[in-house]
């Protein structure tokens, strides 16, 4: 018992340091781009949420907002990105494009990104405002620091299974 409130707490500070420290990775494809560039300049500042230092790597990247419209033929390399950011990873769908295809009801767009991977929070908008991707941003530091993110979530529910199964012997 007094192990798990521990690392309870361990984990809490974990995620407050996670929420304030997010590293990009600007997946962009096509317009949202530009709103994207427009909430990183001083204007907007977004160093104020600690995540002000895109990275143009994966892997020194927890954070991929992916920036425009995917379609079938970069769902691949989306994916391969995805698996190459370091761990714990969290995702924004950054405009109507990216969370649901947008106006392109056709055979060769991905009809939302989480078709593909698994996406903490959607920015709705063509293109978003900055204060939304603001919003969205703030909405992630909420669901780290409470630990409720897709792969956080995804981690408790195997944790739990694992202690299950050892309580049974299995
Ligand atoms: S949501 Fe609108 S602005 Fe953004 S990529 Fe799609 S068409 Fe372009």
């Amino acid at each position: 018992m007094g192990l798990e409130i521990t690392t309870t707490k361990l984990e809490d500070l974990a995620n407050w340091g996670r929420k304030f420290s997010f590293f990009t990775y600007p997946f962009i494809t096509a317009c949202c781009g530009m709103e994207f560039m427009s909430v990183a300049a001083p204007k907007y500042d977004i160093a104020r949420f600690g995540a002000e230092f895109p990275r143009f790597s994966p892997r020194q990247s927890d954070l991929m907002m992916v920036v425009g419209t995917i379609t079938e033929k970069q769902a691949p390399a989306l994916k391969r990105v995805y698996d190459q950011l370091a761990e714990p990873k969290y995702v924004i769908a950054f405009g109507v494009c990216a969370s649901t295809g947008g106006f392109y009801q056709n055979y060769s767009v991905v009809p939302g990104i989480d078709q593909i991977i698994p996406v903490d929070v959607y920015i709705p908008g063509c293109p978003p405002r900055p204060e939304q991707v603001l919003d969205g941003i703030i909405l992630l530091q909420k669901k780290v620091g409470e630990g409720r993110t897709v792969n956080q979530m995804r981690a408790r529910r195997e944790a739990m299974k694992d202690k299950q199964r050892q309580s049974e012997g299995v």
